[in-house]
């Protein structure tokens, strides 16, 4: 069985500005930092009421990297008025991701009760399409970020690796690639097959880490640190390290029962986590 060597240093440890949600994007850079973390990805809530290039700038005095912006997607609508607004939405993320110094904008894709997740895959696939001129301009790329079917109603038409690659092939654009999350993705029987083809297509943006808990007691806000649920993390870094990839292993855990705890303790358990599960 495939495994990969324990993550010995922190060089690659990028956490998520709502994995430690309580906190307001500036302690979370401050503590982050002084906690040995090397990457952030910043949640667009954070940003709300502030200048988006100085805030960059407090993150990056701290020596962290910013790796994304979360999120922009929801492209599927039923009227087009609709459809054009998420355009309009994407457009501002693109416009804040370069404002914050921020490389990629991860996409929740989006889908809508009532319409066919074929018709919400190809409004998708014309969405981002009709952002890549923006996408060069600012030097903002975009990942598609497959989420698990249980969300296929109303949250993402794109819920299998093979889904986003086949959006990556048809979209054939630089700026365009994938996050892949192993929340999303742990259970698919052509994970290890589509990650290495992810990788055959240089479209391997991003890696994000959790754990799904046994029992998970709410769709969205019960995800589990690594190590407390089912998810074989050490696997799945090996396929995904086999395509080369060297970017950040980015813990993006939702959790109200972990928000409710101690967010500094939280966050030192994050880090140990890191070194023992990931
Ligand atoms: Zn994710």
């Amino acid at each position: 069985m495939n495994t990969a060597a324990p993550l010995r240093d922190l060089s690659r440890l990028c956490v998520h500005t709502i994995t430690t949600k309580p906190w307001s994007i500036e302690t979370c850079a401050t503590k982050f930092a002084a906690a040995g973390v090397t990457g952030i990805t910043v949640w667009r809530d954070t940003l709300e009421g502030r200048d988006i290039q100085k805030t960059g700038q407090l993150i990056r005095d701290q020596g962290l990297s910013i790796v994304s912006l979360c999120r922009g997607g929801f492209f599927p609508a039923l009227t087009p008025v609709d459809r054009r607004k998420a355009l309009d939405d994407n457009r501002k993320a693109i416009a804040e991701a370069h404002a914050l110094g921020a490389p990629m904008i991860v996409l929740v894709c989006g889908a809508v009760p009532g319409q066919s997740l074929v018709a919400s895959r190809k409004q998708i696939v014309d969405g981002i399409a009709s952002l890549l001129d923006d996408c060069k301009a600012a030097g903002v790329k975009l990942a598609i970020e497959p989420l698990h079917p249980m969300y296929a109603d109303a949250r993402s038409a794109v819920n299998t690796l093979g889904q986003a690659n086949d959006m990556v092939e048809e979209l054939k654009s630089s700026y365009v690639g994938v996050a892949a999350d192993v929340y999303h993705l742990w259970w698919d029987p052509a994970l290890e097959q589509e990650i290495a083809r992810c990788g055959r297509l240089n479209a391997l943006f991003a890696y994000h880490v959790c754990d799904w808990r046994t029992p998970t007691t709410d769709l969205l806000l019960d995800r589990g640190l690594m190590g407390e649920g089912c998810i074989n993390l050490r696997q799945i870094r090996s396929w995904i390290e086999a395509t080369g990839f060297k970017g950040f292993n980015e813990v993006e855990v939702f959790s109200n029962r972990l928000w409710a705890t101690d967010q500094d303790a939280y966050l030192k358990k994050i880090v140990q986590a890191y070194r023992d599960h990931v």
